[in-house]
């Protein structure tokens, strides 16, 4: 079985650098591709009350027979519930559908406005709350740009452990991830493989072969050899596999600095600049 390193998080929590991502998996497919994760060697699951499947993330591990300690698990908060009373029934709520009594990660999913009139800089003082008592072992955000995470370091105590935001090939993210590593904030790179649509580049084709590796394992190592967390998703079994097969090779520096070179600044989701929430 594949050995997964890990990163250590700025609270000195270890995260395996590469999970497994269930967003836009159906409730229906959830146990089984999270357990066929689990059974290939993957012990970190990212999820959200958005992707309503976190009861079944919860079944799958339940049935694994994994000790709850073994996997690292993270949620997030859902965009309608940022108001503080709103926040702390739907973390609850998250908890009582993985069946867990803590969350190893829990993250503001965007940064919105609350329904009153607050920010998220009053969301963010919720999740400390989570943090203190222990039922969320690390917090952090998401889609968080500087000017956002500039105002966590001056208004709150405690500092965002990851930014999970989008990042592939076409979308580099250098200047947020610079501004991350100097705050040390580990940056977790959401659709790592631009959801498909960088894995035809002829570039990184021609590294694919280069190196014996599919296209999707030459994207995942590129993230790895830039130090962040990736989770990549897929329903298929063989592609579970295959994404988790990464360990046995590294990528020389020229072949990061081509690939890193096919920048755009392209996105495929919402952009944080002018996503209300819906
Ligand atoms: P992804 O970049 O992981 O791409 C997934 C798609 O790539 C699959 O549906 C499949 O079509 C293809 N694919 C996967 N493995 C492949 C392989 N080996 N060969 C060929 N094709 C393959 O996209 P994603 O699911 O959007 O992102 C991954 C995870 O990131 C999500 O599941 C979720 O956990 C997280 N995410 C977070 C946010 C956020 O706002 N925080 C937004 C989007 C995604």
């Amino acid at each position: 079985m594949t050995a997964i390193p890990d990163i250590m998080l700025s609270n000195g929590q270890d995260i395996p650098q590469l999970g497994f991502g269930v967003f836009l998996v159906e409730p229906e497919d959830t146990v089984a591709a999270v357990s066929t994760a689990l059974e290939v060697g993957y012990r970190h699951i990212d999820t959200a009350e958005m992707y309503g499947n976190e009861k079944e993330v919860g079944e799958a591990i339940s049935r694994s027979g994994l000790d709850r300690s073994d996997v690292f698990v993270t949620s997030k908060l859902g965009n309608d519930a940022h108001e503080p009373d709103d926040a702390r029934r739907a973390f609850d709520q998250s908890l009582k559908d993985l069946g867990f009594d803590y969350l190893d990660l829990f993250l503001i999913h965007w940064p919105l406005p609350t329904r009153y009139g607050g920010d998220y800089v009053s969301t963010w003082k919720t999740l400390e709350e989570f943090y203190r008592d222990g039922r969320a072992r690390s917090i952090g955000v998401s889609n968080f740009q500087p000017r956002h995470l500039r105002r966590l370091h001056t208004e709150s105590d405690i500092p965002p452990a990851v930014d999970q935001i989008e990042v592939n090939p076409y979308l580099t993210q250098d200047e947020l991830r610079g501004f991350c590593a100097e705050h040390q904030i580990a940056i977790e790179a959401w659709s790592p493989l631009g959801q498909g649509s960088v894995l035809d580049d002829p570039t990184i084709e021609a590294i694919a072969r280069q190196v014996g590796k599919t296209p999707a394992q030459v994207v995942l190592r590129w993230h790895i050899e830039r130090g962040d967390i990736v989770f990549p998703k897929s329903v298929t079994p063989e592609r579970i596999k295959e994404n988790i097969e990464i360990f046995d090779f590294e990528l020389p520096g020229q072949d990061v600095e081509a690939i890193s070179a096919l920048n755009r600044n392209e996105r495929t989701g919402a952009d944080p600049d002018h996503f209300d929430g819906r």
